[in-house]
């Protein structure tokens, strides 16, 4: 599809891709799995766009939430492994072990169920014991930790192929010891499973944050989300990336995704008109007001009503009125020169501008994450150089 027959679209930045996946690759010991987090879209970069440029630019495996995130990796032709860490209702194990995904596990229920279905189908599935040490999300805990090996141990069609942990408060904070007393007793917990007699496992727990920081969260394996995509978890690990490292504030990564759109209509607007559903704004001077064909179903969201801006011929256009939900109106008074079809900027850079995401999902009162996953899966995902 050409660019020229969208109304919106989302450039994926393969340079800036390449570049953050050679950055992380680079700091990981040769024997340290390379696993990139692909849940919800790619963080809503397009899962199938990024992971073909994951493996291009070297990342060793997948790991989705859902079973059916694995299998849609699958039917299109990615042989790497896959690790669900989401539950998979025990109706379709069959699907896990037949398609010999890894699989998280944590409860004895879905143990009996794989120890059924495995017989059945005279097949073996590979799983990763989730650990809970003090996230109290998924996970076994410490004192159910023996039982549950009892339980595998005599399973030869069960294969305990790894073991991790994830941390609760390594991106909220600048203090770290909560992370550190996680770590230690996955630790305590690897070495138990290990002194069981499942030597061979993978230890994993860096998610983004733990991977720019603490090498010693590495293991045999890492599982990186955001900051493949280029974003920092939080402003505290940018923080305390910088207290360690001390590089003259230069960002190391590099915004992956852009997002566009084109004017739909443009109009002259009289002072004191109310714009928009609610009349919320109300001009204070005759307006050239823009009309954008997104909303918030694209995953524009409502909360940039009369506060975010975008970009236009790179310069700033404020958002005028609530956001509709696939419409809202800019304020282009003072750039003349803007005309219908134009290419609008509502993420990325334009000229000297940069409007980064992290900018409106502080406007929305939320995170990166929760406002790039939000994009929604129709927008087309172009891959540009
Ligand atoms: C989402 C997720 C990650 C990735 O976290 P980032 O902060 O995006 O790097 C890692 N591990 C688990 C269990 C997750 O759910």
């Amino acid at each position: 599809m050409d660019k020229k027959d969208l109304t919106t679209w989302l450039e994926i930045s393969e340079s800036a891709y390449s570049k953050n996946l050679t950055f992380f690759k680079q700091r990981l010991p040769k024997h340290t799995e390379f696993s990139v987090v692909l849940k919800s879209n790619a963080y809503g970069h397009g899962i199938l766009e990024i992971a073909r440029l994951a493996v291009e630019h070297g990342a060793d495996s997948f790991c989705v939430h859902a079973l059916d995130e694995a299998l849609h990796l699958h039917r299109n032709g990615f042989k790497q492994d896959i690790l669900i860490m989401g539950p998979v209702m025990r109706s379709r194990l069959k699907e896990v072990v037949e398609n010999n995904f890894r699989l998280i596990l944590y409860n004895k229920e879905v143990l009996m169920g794989l120890k059924k279905i495995t017989r059945e189908l005279k097949k073996p599935v590979r799983v990763h014991l989730k650990l809970e040490t003090g996230t109290y999300r998924q996970g076994i805990a410490e004192t159910d930790l023996p039982e549950f090996l009892r339980l595998l141990k005599n399973e030869s069609f069960i294969h305990v192929d790894g073991a991790y942990t994830h941390f609760a408060n390594i991106e909220d904070t600048t203090n770290h010891e909560y992370a550190f007393r996680q770590l230690s007793l996955f630790k305590k917990m690897a070495k138990t499973i290990k002194d069981f007699g499942f030597g061979d496992i993978k230890c994993h727990t860096a998610c983004s944050a733990a991977v720019l920081l603490f090498r010693e969260t590495y293991f045999d394996m890492v599982r990186l989300g955001i900051s493949q995509y280029g974003l920092w978890p939080s402003r505290e690990t940018f923080v305390s990336y910088k207290m360690k490292h001390s590089k003259n504030g230069e960002n190391i990564l590099r915004p992956v995704l852009s997002w566009k759109t084109r004017v739909a209509q443009l109009k002259e607007v009289a002072s004191n008109q109310n714009i928009g559903y609610g009349g919320t704004y109300q001009t204070t001077r005759p307006s050239r007001i823009a009309v954008l064909p997104i909303g918030y179903a694209e995953g524009y969201d409502r909360d940039l009503s009369n506060r975010g801006y975008v970009l236009i011929h790179g310069k700033r256009a404020p958002v005028r009125g609530r956001i509709c939900m696939n419409l809202f109106m800019v304020d282009v008074t003072d750039i003349p020169e803007v005309m219908l079809e134009d290419v609008v900027t509502l993420i990325g850079r334009d000229g000297d501008n940069h409007l980064q995401v992290d900018y409106l999902a502080g406007l929305c009162g939320t995170i990166n994450y929760e406002f790039t996953t939000r994009l929604n899966w129709q927008i087309p995902r172009i891959i540009t150089a």
